[in-house]
């Protein structure tokens, strides 16, 4: 069962960051949520044109 939406159903389980069992959608929006916390700028992926 999913720890955040008690759902027992899901096309994949994933674990949150502390290793419970979270459903895809829940593992996902996870995901996004440490993405923003760890900021806009990654690893100057996107900018990097100067030569
Ligand atoms: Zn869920």
């Amino acid at each position: 069962m999913c720890n955040l939406c008690r759902a027992r159903s899901t096309p994949a389980w994933r674990k949150d960051s502390e290793g419970r069992y979270v459903c895809n959608a829940c593992g996902l929006r996870l995901r996004q949520r440490e993405r923003l916390r760890m900021g806009k700028h990654t690893a100057g992926s996107e900018e990097g044109g100067s030569l």
